[in-house]
């Protein structure tokens, strides 16, 4: 296991030299679905300190089981129902997948309960598919005008799951679409520090991090295939 994450480092590290950037800019947030906590502490020994889980009641569990874990961070990465949004902030450190402004404030409201700061990223429905979560690109705008006053939210960057296709250099193009958005967005509200872009997966995060990622989401390719 540890094997995986230092080829998983050296692809990293590989891809930022190609692309001329600083590989402290860039988390791998191993993400531990559907798999023991036993491989979250295998891999926290290796090195890995930053995980993400997709469904509340499978991460609170891990979360709890590893909370001897000091360094330990936990992303939440699936889709959120609002029903979960006090539990998701009592147990992760970010929610990379807030798309609706209800959700915003109702994560505001616990997060304030529990004297938290909670970041979050914007989900984007980059390739504009009604199977994905997320908002259209073009009301982003809007949507961060709504939440950028909340006290207890701070708004960090955007999060995309492109349409799969099963080629890289298929995804190049999402990535900079992504990497164009964030950076008007980040021109247009100065006073929120909207620096974060979390695309990409084990198939083509070295693409993602050529076009800006500063967070790519591995899993397969650090803990295998899921069943
Ligand atoms: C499962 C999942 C990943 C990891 O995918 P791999 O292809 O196994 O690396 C990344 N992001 C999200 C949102 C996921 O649900």
């Amino acid at each position: 296991m540890c094997n995986r994450l230092e080829d998983i480092e050296k692809r990293v590290q590989d891809a930022c030299r190609r692309s001329g950037r600083d590989p402290a800019r860039v988390t791998v947030v191993a993400v531990s679905k559907k798999k023991p906590a036993s491989m979250v502490r295998e891999l926290y020994q290796c090195g890995q300190r930053v995980f993400g889980e997709n469904y509340v009641q499978e991460g609170v569990e891990k979360v709890k089981a590893l909370s001897d874990l000091s360094e330990i961070k936990w992303h939440f990465i699936g889709h959120l129902q609002r029903n979960k949004a006090k539990l998701a902030v009592l147990n992760f450190d970010w929610i990379q997948t807030v798309d609706s402004v209800r959700l915003v404030k109702s994560l505001n409201r616990h997060a304030a309960e529990q004297g938290k700061i909670l970041n979050v990223l914007v989900q984007v429905n980059i390739g504009r598919e009604e199977s994905k979560y997320g908002l259209m690109p073009e009301t982003v705008p809007e949507f961060l005008d709504q939440v950028s006053s909340l006290s207890n939210i701070c708004v960090r960057g955007l999060m995309a799951i492109h349409p799969f296709s099963g080629s890289k250099e298929a995804a190049r193009k999402w990535f900079m679409q992504m990497a164009a958005l964030r950076a008007e967005l980040a021109k247009t509200f100065p006073q929120l520090d909207l620096s974060e872009l979390s695309m990409g997966m084990s198939n083509d995060f070295e693409v993602a991090i050529e076009e800006g990622a500063t967070i790519v989401r591995i899993g397969t390719a650090l803990f295998g295939p899921r069943d």
